[in-house]
């Protein structure tokens, strides 16, 4: 049984003060109403990580980092290795996110090192995936899937993919208030399920936890979570309202 998870993507938004004011906020709604079988990840910036961390002690709420570089350590201004996150507390982080593909031109070879760089330092990896609208008019959705796959999660193993959450997050839904259908969601959730099966094997899609991301919001999430392979979701805008946010977790609950 796949567990469910609902995990929010904070992006460049909330000072420290703020951030702590929304997860105190979450965690007073989870204390009230806990969710029995839904994981509840929260991914701040870099700079709120450790606050938030303090926040949510003793909670049923887990921490997790947007981003992080693909090496150890070193002369790399600016940047922030895996060792780093741990540090903090968290112990996921996102990779592959569309908005670090499109400004910051990470690729498929950036991003398999970034995973393989996260699970040595025992971090666990949401993977985001996902075509652009040019990609799904011209039909090359399954084509996209199968590279992202294919290179992203390259010589990552069955045994690896238990530390691994796919995020699949069609590029023409996030921020736009545009979300696939439950049914264009579930039709690729379910191809991603079974190139998982062919490429990496030993029937590791059945297995893995899929989240679907792309203006996920309270009114339409119960359609999306009643999919059979959606496992859960990835919020970005309706994350940064604790109570939004919260239905959301709810939604999940329910189906
Ligand atoms: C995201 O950034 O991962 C995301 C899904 O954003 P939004 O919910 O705002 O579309």
């Amino acid at each position: 049984m796949r567990q469910k998870v609902i995990a929010g993507n904070w992006k460049m938004h909330k000072t420290n003060p703020e951030a702590i004011r929304l997860v105190t906020q979450l965690r007073k709604y989870m204390e009230k109403t806990p969710p029995r079988k839904t994981r509840v990840i929260v991914c701040p910036p870099f700079t709120a990580l450790s606050v938030v961390h303090e926040a949510i002690k003793g909670s049923k709420i887990q921490l997790g980092a947007q981003n992080m570089f693909w090496e150890e350590e070193g002369a790399f201004t600016g940047e922030i290795s895996p060792r780093m996150i741990k540090s903090t507390g968290a112990k996921y982080v996102i990779i592959g996110h569309s908005e670090r593909r499109r400004y910051f031109k990470e690729d498929e070879h950036t991003i398999n090192r970034k995973i393989h760089l996260a699970l040595k330092n025992k971090l666990k990896v949401i993977h985001c995936i996902g075509e652009t609208l040019e990609e799904r008019e011209q039909n090359l959705t399954q084509d996209i899937i199968i590279n992202q796959i294919e290179w992203g999660l390259k010589n990552i193993t069955p045994e690896q993919m238990k530390n691994i959450i796919i995020a699949y997050e069609p590029v023409w839904a996030i921020g736009t208030g545009k979300t696939a259908t439950p049914e264009q969601a579930q039709e690729v959730h379910a191809f991603v399920r079974e190139m998982l099966n062919t490429i990496i094997g030993q029937n590791v899609g059945d297995r893995v936890t899929i989240l679907y991301g792309g203006s996920v919001k309270p009114e339409n999430a119960a359609g999306l979570l009643a999919q059979p392979d959606v496992d859960g979701a990835l919020v970005g805008g309706a994350c940064l309202e604790a109570r939004s946010f919260f239905k959301i977790i709810q939604a999940s609950e329910q189906v």
